[in-house]
């Protein structure tokens, strides 16, 4: 059991008597900081947003509660995981050293998957993260704010790599030699990428993009029953999520993995993804975004890519690392990962036809 004056201060603020719950570490997430409350009147999840990350946590809180109050007018059977107001109703309370924390009701009786087992859970996933945008198709976008800027945006992150490029030390990059020659090889992927925002050729929909299969709680049967973990749910495209769950549940080896060997396709898993996300989307997608199932994939390989590559460049200043090239590590097994999707490419084609 942890208690801090932070904790023991959210819980009264929330109206939650501190010697009444215990509270202990929760979940994998890699962002926030969660806790699970225990309690003889029920179970909560407590979170300290990373402010780190995310500059103005009052922007999530304003965005998930627009979309809760859209949601409970237009299908309030959904199970939308929204936090709970405070004593002074708000929904995001700030203690006296400045973190931000938010209080959610614990879903009795689900649970979380760290590791995909079988593409069942993909493909209960691919529904729950369809049926997200799905039944939000209607919601003003104009309502919600950006909590990370140009998070996906594919031409920003080609322009960061290049001035990663012309910015590194001449170790690192004669060390990156062939991630940077990858980069350039695949760099049609940024162009098409180029071509569909200039011309406005796909639209704007409320996007996750965050679609790791730790974002969607599962019930003792294994069925979706929603997603969660909405801090970057934000105005997008439809690419970011379909294709962020095509680069995360492909290959059985993750972008961790340093023996490239181990990472290969499976055919199943790109099906139920499809299969998934089109029982929910196949009515609302244009005909254009449609056809660009497969590039997602590629679009979202090649962005996590080129922003590990950069990270290296820069000399490892965003992403977490534990040992001296494992940045560059990880862009070599995504563009392993990309080569291989590439070579697929026309079995993708003649599976969805
Ligand atoms: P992070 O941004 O750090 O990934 P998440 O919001 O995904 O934070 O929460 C971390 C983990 O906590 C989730 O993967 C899940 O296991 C668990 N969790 C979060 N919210 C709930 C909830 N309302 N009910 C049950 N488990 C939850
Ligand atoms: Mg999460
Ligand atoms: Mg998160």
């Amino acid at each position: 059991t942890i208690k801090n004056n932070n904790i023991t201060y959210a819980l009264t603020e929330f109206g939650l008597e501190p010697e009444g719950y215990e509270v202990k570490k929760f979940g994998s997430g890699l962002i926030n900081y969660t806790w699970k409350l225990t309690g003889s009147k029920g179970s909560y999840i407590l979170q300290q947003i990373n402010d780190t990350i995310f500059k103005r946590p009052e922007d999530i809180a304003d965005n998930i509660r627009k979309l809760q109050i859209f949601l409970q007018q237009t299908v309030p059977e959904y199970l939308f995981v929204a936090p709970v107001p405070s004593l002074s109703n708000k929904y995001l309370i700030q203690s006296e050293d400045g973190s931000f924390y938010r209080l959610l009701p614990f879903i009795q009786g689900s649970h979380t998957v760290d590791y995909l087992q079988h593409q069942e859970q993909a493909y209960e996933a691919a529904v729950q993260f369809g049926k997200f945008t799905r039944l939000l198709k209607d919601f003003d976008l104009k309502q919600l704010k950006y909590t990370l800027q140009d998070f996906h945006n594919l031409s920003l992150r080609f322009e960061e790599f290049k001035t990663s490029c012309a910015q590194a030390g001449h170790s690192r990059l004669e060390r990156a030699k062939k991630a940077v020659e990858e980069v350039f090889l695949n760099m049609d992927i940024a162009r098409i990428y180029g071509g569909l925002i200039s011309n406005g050729e796909i639209p704007l929909r409320v996007v996750h993009h965050d679609t790791k299969i730790n974002n969607v709680l599962f019930d003792g049967q294994g069925k979706g029953l929603c997603v969660i973990d909405l801090d970057t749910v934000m105005p997008g495209f439809y690419l970011s999520d379909a294709g962020d769950m095509l680069r995360t549940c492909l290959s059985p080896a993750n972008e961790e993995e340093s023996d490239l060997a181990k990472i290969h396709i499976r055919e199943d898993f790109f099906m139920a993804i499809y299969n998934g996300y089109m029982k929910e989307m196949g009515e609302v997608l244009t005909p254009k975004e449609k056809g660009l199932f497969i590039y997602s994939g590629k679009m979202m390989i090649y962005l996590q890519a080129l922003r590990f590559l950069t990270d290296f460049l820069n000399g490892d200043k965003y992403y977490h690392i534990t040992y001296p090239e494992q940045n560059l590590i990880r862009a070599s097994n995504q563009f392993e990962l990309l080569r291989q999707y590439n070579q697929q490419e026309d079995r993708f084609l003649q599976l969805i036809g």
